[in-house]
């Protein structure tokens, strides 16, 4: 069965990319709370109205909102591997998220984190031009990012656990590819 992994690393380092192909390839399901948290505002629920005003500040919606939208997105089938993409960025969420896949009877994730020279992510996002993606929003988001980085990967990455991958995402896509996969134990699919 293949393995729930979740990708962190900065704003711009690809993890949407890599998630899309695994989507693609490897039936994996994805849940980027970025793009839960866009769809909701797009829609005017609760959750989207709280969110709005600190996604265009740059800053982490709370912890309880994030739990809560995740905890209805996981899908009911085990069997199909999740990719938890932006999720968790601090160490609430994380004891959260490993509650909840014990509680549902999940598989623990792998921890892939996409290292990136911070200048190099944040050219990208420059390129890229998302609405949230305006040059002083790129900015307080790549300095929260630094804020919690340590202690997230702190979380994962200890000498108990194997699960914990560091990959240079900023190599071609290709490359960052086969890497994840060896990561995950999965075959390059054609
Ligand atoms: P992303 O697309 O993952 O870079 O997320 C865009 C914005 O959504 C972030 O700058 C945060 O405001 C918010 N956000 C996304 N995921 C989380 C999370 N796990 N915890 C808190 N805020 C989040």
């Amino acid at each position: 069965m293949a393995t729930n992994v979740i990708f962190l690393g900065a704003p711009g380092a690809g993890k949407g990319t890599q998630a899309q192909i695994l989507r693609e390839k490897y039936g994996y399901y994805q849940i980027s709370t970025g793009d839960l948290l866009r769809e909701n505002i797009k829609r005017g629920t609760p959750t989207g109205k709280v969110a709005e005003s600190f996604m265009k500040r740059g800053e982490l919606v709370p912890d309880e909102v994030i739990v809560a939208m995740v905890r209805d997105a996981l899908p009911a089938d085990r069997a199909r591997p999740v990719i938890f993409d932006g999720f968790p960025r601090t160490i609430p969420q994380a004891q959260a998220l490993d509650a909840m896949l014990k509680e549902q009877k999940h598989s623990l994730p792998r921890v892939v984190s996409f290292c990136i020279a911070l200048r190099e992510a944040e050219e990208r996002m420059l390129v890229r031009g998302r609405e949230d993606d305006a040059a002083e929003t790129i900015k307080r988001r790549f300095e929260v990012f630094q804020e919690h980085k340590r202690e997230i990967e702190g979380y994962y990455d200890n000498p108990s656990s194997e699960r914990f991958v560091e990959i240079d995402a900023s190599q071609p896509v290709e490359v960052v590819t086969r890497q994840l996969l060896r990561a995950l134990e999965l075959r390059a699919a054609s």
